[in-house]
């Protein structure tokens, strides 16, 4: 076994939910891609666009954000209310121009996915048109998911209940903590009372589910704050919450302030596995549903269908400035200049800044994320797929079952909750040990 084969090894003699990784590891999908030459993007781009599919979501980028909370390592700029709607007009003839195609008009819609950026910047006429958009020139199937990203503040009074009469049936809230002390550290304007009285609003008005995002490992924040804050979810009537570990980015506003010793220290990775597991243990107790390795459902108007679609990269649309997607296993990206892209869009170009052409391992990788990002591998299917899989993984699974990341049930290989934890990096591990990667 290989030096770098060894790095997805645990001492189990650890404790696994603290120490079996030092860090976290990026997720990589299979071999390297082959990028198109530029002067062919836009006419290869094209060609993907002719053929339809059984399927495909969109994602709607907005580069813009009115705040600078501390920890977010987002660049973009501020908008006034005339530019935000400029560039809705853009996407809105990115949208039409792109219509022309089968793919865009044949294809059976998902999911839309507006994000960020903070999408509820944007002023509601204008999400509203964008939302017409969306019927006069897709092919939405009927039970679509359309999610509006948003910050707490925007949703206060009418202006909530005007962006829900835009049409989302799905709002995600960036709330992070309910605790006023810590929001304000984190350079959040309303107060956590303010923040849970908002969302009561939006879940009374019974339009559409309402998901929160929680940061755990926040400074000066506790297991028991963090329980507190799941608590305030549920009493708010939310449909669903993701639970995301703080990354302190070295260039964020909240590094500086850590290291200028005018903000308490985040909770190291070690620390963090105690925040994931309670949260599991409270929500599960709870009878909450666990969608994927950090998402819960309350209620059944909870679907979750863009993110766990994306990260199977089965066809996404990739529309607006900063947006990135795949048709067919090509991936596509557009560079975050919004008035470029509002001159190019004007004169009839919507080509994507990149285009790389499908890898050899991407199927593979995608379905080990699909099924690893809800807790389990179908090793059987794997082990099917190559007969040299099972023994290639053996040492793997072996170590990880005694580590008690794993356990294996039948054909299944099933993530424990510390298993869960560290999901990110056995499913780099296993990728990456099936595919050859290194
Ligand atoms: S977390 Fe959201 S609202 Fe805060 S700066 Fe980043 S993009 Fe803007």
């Amino acid at each position: 076994m290989g030096s770098v084969s060894n790095m997805y090894l645990v001492d189990a003699s650890q404790d696994v939910l603290r120490y079996a990784y030092k860090g976290y590891l990026s997720i990589k999908s299979g071999t390297e891609r082959i990028a198109v030459a530029k002067e062919d993007i836009f006419s290869k781009y094209k060609e993907l666009l002719q053929e339809p599919s059984n399927g495909c979501v969109a994602y709607i980028h907005i580069p813009f954000c009115q705040y600078r909370c501390s920890f977010c390592g987002f660049s973009g700029s501020k908008i006034t209310k005339e530019e935000g709607g400029a560039y809705v007009d853009a996407l809105i003839k990115e949208i039409k121009l792109i219509s022309q195609y089968a793919y865009v008009k044949e294809t059976p819609m998902r999911a839309i996915y507006l994000g960020g950026g903070t999408p509820s910047a944007i002023e509601p006429e204008y999400l509203k048109l964008l939302c017409e958009s969306f019927h006069k020139y897709f092919n939405p199937a009927n039970d679509c998911e359309i999610t509006l990203e948003g910050r707490i503040h925007d949703f206060e009074g009418k202006r909530g209940k005007d962006i829900l009469e835009a049409g989302f049936n799905r709002l995600s809230i960036g709330v992070q903590t309910f605790n006023t002390k810590i929001r304000r550290s984190l350079g959040r304007v309303s107060e956590g009372e303010k923040a849970a009285e908002i969302l009561g609003n939006l879940a009374s008005y019974n339009k559409a589910a309402i998901i929160i995002d929680l940061i755990y490992g926040l400074p000066a924040q506790s297991v028991e704050i963090f329980l507190e804050d799941l608590k305030t979810a549920e009493r708010a009537g939310v449909d669903g919450l993701d639970t995301y570990q703080l990354k302190v980015f070295e260039s964020s506003p909240l590094k500086k302030s850590i290291l200028a010793g005018a903000t308490p220290d985040a909770a190291k990775i070690s620390e963090q596995g105690s925040f994931y597991k309670a949260a599991y243990d409270h929500l599960i107790h709870n009878h909450w549903h666990q969608l994927s390795l950090n998402h819960y459902a309350r209620t059944s108007r909870e679907r979750n269908i863009y993110n766990p679609w994306v990260k199977r990269k089965a066809g996404c649309l990739a529309i607006g400035a900063g947006a990135g997607g795949s048709i067919n296993g090509w991936s596509y990206y557009r560079a975050p200049v919004a008035q470029r892209y509002i001159c190019n869009i004007e004169a009839g170009n919507f080509s994507p800044d990149s285009l790389t052409a499908p890898n050899s391992c991407g199927t593979l990788a995608n379905k080990i994320t699909e099924q690893m990002e809800k807790g389990y591998l179908n090793i059987q299917e794997i082990f099917a797929i190559n007969e040299d899989f099972k023994a290639k993984l053996a040492p793997y699974v072996e170590n990880w079952a005694n580590a008690k990341l794993i356990e294996i049930d039948g054909k299944y290989m099933n993530l424990t909750t510390a298993g869960k934890f560290w999901g990110v990096n056995l499913i780099r591990a296993v990728t990456d040990i099936l595919t050859g990667e290194k």
